[in-house]
């Protein structure tokens, strides 16, 4: 089998790293595009060394019997892929409903790593995870770049600095490694979420969970976070602009999937928050969980520095790389076994992942 591995288009990542392509190369013949790895330092050489051939795009393109990428290639590009080829990639079936139908008219078989299960089995597998960890340990250090204060509290010569208060909204993946790492630069952390899961989670990492009565916490949801009722939603606003207006760093990272995120901060809150706070908006891409962040842009409102960005993870390419690469790895073992394919539709994991068979839209 020929697989095949792309370079992004507009990003530092890189799905496969070398020490997976000599893996694979034992088996299969491995083409990588040039440069495909470049940005995130690895190097056209380090793969050939493992046995990868480097080849340009519309080789890799349209011969390859199996193709990855971060991201899918524009739709111009899938008519180019061979014919019954499968196509590992993340492609958001649940933020974009035509995907499927348009990959199945290229007569693939697509496998969307966003669709894998959260359960145990497949967390060696699962790119969300992985990525959100890194988005929220650069969240904080992007806060803390930002913040004209310290994190933790200092004594010195000159007067005592007490430490920063950091508020984290949304204790999911992204959210635990945040208060991990705010946790470890000092600061004093308090978090929220609906999911009363979450609340044991978040004082095991030794922050403060603060609490709203009377969440729909929805089980058939898979473990994510579900739409609250309206009075759940004013009670939630009240409380977080209390707690708002004393920190100095909020991180919010609330997501619904399949929909907009939740607006969690008022334009009102943000004026409520002291001179110099800062505030990291990772659900920027889905609509942003504070009503004055402009994805993918830094801006300043009323004193308050409001950064909305989703792709923290590609600004750390080499470690997402490696983490990517690794959890694509454990995925293909899955239903490549001695280079033979086995795409078994009774594993929860490939049932649920491959949203298009030979041409066929499958219902997830
Ligand atoms: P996510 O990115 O979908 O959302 C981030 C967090 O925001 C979640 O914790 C969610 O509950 C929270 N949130 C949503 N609406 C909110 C609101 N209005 N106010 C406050 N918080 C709100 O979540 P995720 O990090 O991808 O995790 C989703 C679920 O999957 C979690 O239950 C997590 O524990 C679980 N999970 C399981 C595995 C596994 O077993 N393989 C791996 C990772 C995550």
């Amino acid at each position: 089998m020929k697989i095949g591995v792309l370079k992004e288009q507009n990003d530092a990542r890189v799905a496969i790293i070398p020490v997976f392509v000599k893996q694979l190369s034992e088996k299969n013949e491995v083409l990588v595009q040039s440069d495909a790895g470049r940005s995130a330092f690895y190097y056209d050489e380090d793969y050939e060394e493992v046995g990868a051939k480097i080849c340009d795009r519309s080789t890799v393109l349209s011969t390859s019997d199996l193709i990855i990428s971060i991201y899918p290639v524009e739709k111009a590009e899938l008519a180019l892929l061979k014919k019954n080829c499968i196509y590992i990639s993340s492609f958001q079936p649940f933020a974009d409903a035509e995907i499927s139908g348009v990959l199945a008219s290229y007569q693939l078989t697509a496998l969307s790593l966003d669709m894998i299960p959260r359960i145990t089995i497949a967390q060696a597998m699962d790119v969300l995870s992985s990525m959100a960890s890194i988005s929220g340990y650069k969240a904080v250090l992007k806060a803390a770049e930002f913040l004209p204060r310290y994190f933790p509290m200092l004594t010195t010569a000159a007067g005592s600095i007490p430490p920063s208060k950091v508020l984290i909204l949304g204790a999911g993946v992204a959210g635990l490694q945040a208060i991990a790492t705010a946790k470890r630069l000092g600061a004093v952390v308090e978090a929220f979420d609906t999911r009363l899961a979450a609340k044991e989670e978040v004082q095991s990492l030794g922050a403060k969970f603060v609490e709203v009565e009377g969440a729909k916490d929805e089980k058939s949801a898979g473990g994510y976070a579900v739409e609250q009722t309206e009075e759940y939603k004013e009670k939630q606003r009240a409380l977080i602009h209390d707690k708002i207006s004393k920190a100095d760093v909020v991180i919010t990272t609330a997501q619904l999937r399949g929909k907009k995120a939740p607006l969690l901060i008022t334009k009102a809150m943000v004026e409520a928050m002291r001179p110099g706070s800062v505030i990291v908006d990772l659900a920027a891409s889905s609509g942003g969980n504070c009503e004055v962040t402009k994805n993918k842009a830094v801006i300043i409102h009323n004193n308050v520095t409001v950064i909305g960005n989703s792709d923290l993870a590609s600004e750390m390419h080499m470690h997402a790389s490696q983490l990517y690469s690794k959890n694509i790895q454990n995925f293909m073992n899955v239903f490549l076994k001695d280079g033979a394919l086995n795409l078994d539709f009774e594993n929860p994991i490939i049932k649920s992942s491959c949203i298009v068979y030979n041409g066929e839209v499958r219902s997830t």
